[in-house]
């Protein structure tokens, strides 16, 4: 077998993450690798942080990117915070809710569970009183975006209800971050956690992190040492720190890091609340697109995300054909249902740069010919 370099098709990602990538962070990403203690590398990372504050709308201090995908930002949350023997109330209306119950679970941790039929939001009157039959809940996590689905949940009025009850909120951005609205500082959001392939567009394998106040104070009067060596933020703060000398502590994914800064680059010149405008704008056009084949939506209006559309496979229609007429005749990929919606859902993104005219266009022509 004579193995030569890889060039893959170019594709248009309609799917629920990794989102297109621009050319200009594709291109960014190609630019020299220097050493990851570089003065001028250690410049770049302070303007990820600005960046990611902007992105966050936070003026936490501990505002990091985690050198790993989305799932080691939720697990960077819990294992920093909840210490074993601790409660949690988790909200599960999906796939991503389900994994945090696993790690709460794998940590010594209690999970109170909170369920949502799949394709609906958090359900706050449930919250209030699982917090009033566990009083002694520390935290609320729930997903604000569940991209399993397509629900919006109300982060708001969840991290005032967990405010209200002396918890801390954690809190799923991975696929919200950069496509709808949400404000970490206003909102009181204690612990939230992002990806970089979703409403960012960036390549996939780092995670935005931002601890506040009171999360911060958590974790440092912690009686245990936190199980993972790598996510431990103790150790990761001197390495992003501001502040003095760096120390090294793992090798930052040097030119991934280009990237991010320049997707985030991308979302502060564009402005983050015309950002989100743009996917409302681009999930409507898709919508009457949609409508017109007839294809309608699983979630209620009321709730529906615009980043990720979860709509009904017509009857009679082969799900993995007319996905695979996308892929091989149009390049484009959109998602598969997951979970309950394996089979009966086909689930189109709407992420970040993947949120332009062309793209919906695309869609609509290739899924018209596909359904032929
Ligand atoms: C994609 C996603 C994750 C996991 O991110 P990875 O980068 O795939 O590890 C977590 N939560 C939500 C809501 C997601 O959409």
């Amino acid at each position: 077998m004579t193995i030569t370099s890889f060039h893959p098709t170019p594709r248009t990602l309609m799917g629920p993450g990794p989102s297109d990538v621009s050319p200009r962070v594709l291109s960014a990403l190609g630019r020299p690798t220097i050493g990851h203690l570089d003065p001028e590398f250690i410049g770049m990372m302070d303007e990820v942080k600005e960046l990611l504050k902007y992105a966050f709308q936070t003026t936490n201090e501990f505002t990091i990117a985690v050198s790993a995908p989305g799932s080691a930002g939720m697990e960077t949350c819990f294992v920093n915070l909840v210490e074993p023997g601790e409660k949690v109330i988790v909200c599960v209306n999906g796939v991503f809710g389900s994994r945090m119950v696993e790690n709460v679970e794998r940590l010594g941790g209690i999970a109170v569970v909170v369920e949502d039929q799949w394709g609906h939001p958090v359900d706050c009157d449930k919250v209030t009183a699982a917090f009033k039959a566990n009083p002694d809940a520390k935290f609320l996590a729930f997903v604000h975006a569940e991209t399993s689905t397509g629900a919006l949940s109300d982060a708001k009025t969840l991290c005032q209800i967990a405010r209200d009850n002396d918890a801390l909120s954690i809190v799923d951005a991975v696929t919200s971050l950069g496509g709808v609205e949400l404000r970490v500082d206003d909102w009181g959001i204690d612990a939230i956690y992002s990806g970089s392939q979703k409403c960012l567009s960036c390549v996939p394998g780092i995670s935005p992190v931002s601890f506040g106040p009171r999360a911060v104070a958590k974790l440092e009067q912690r009686d245990s040492k936190v199980q993972s060596w790598f996510l431990d933020q103790t150790l990761v703060m001197g390495y992003w720190s501001g502040k003095g000398k760096r120390s090294y502590h793992h090798t930052a994914p040097v030119n991934s890091l280009y990237a991010l800064h320049e997707s985030l680059l991308m979302l502060q010149q564009e402005g983050l609340e015309n950002a989100w405008a743009r996917h409302a704008k681009q999930h409507q056009a898709l919508k009457a697109g949609l409508t017109e084949l007839g294809i309608e939506f699983i979630v209620d209006e009321a709730y529906r995300l615009p980043q990720l559309n979860t709509v009904k496979i017509p009857a009679g229609v082969d799900d993995a054909a007319v996905r695979a007429t996308l892929l091989n005749e149009f390049n484009l990929e959109i998602g598969a249902g997951l979970g309950v919606l394996a089979g009966k859902a086909w689930r189109i993104g709407l992420m970040g740069y993947a949120a332009r005219s062309e793209n919906v266009a695309l869609c609509l022509a290739a899924l018209k010919s596909a359904l032929k």
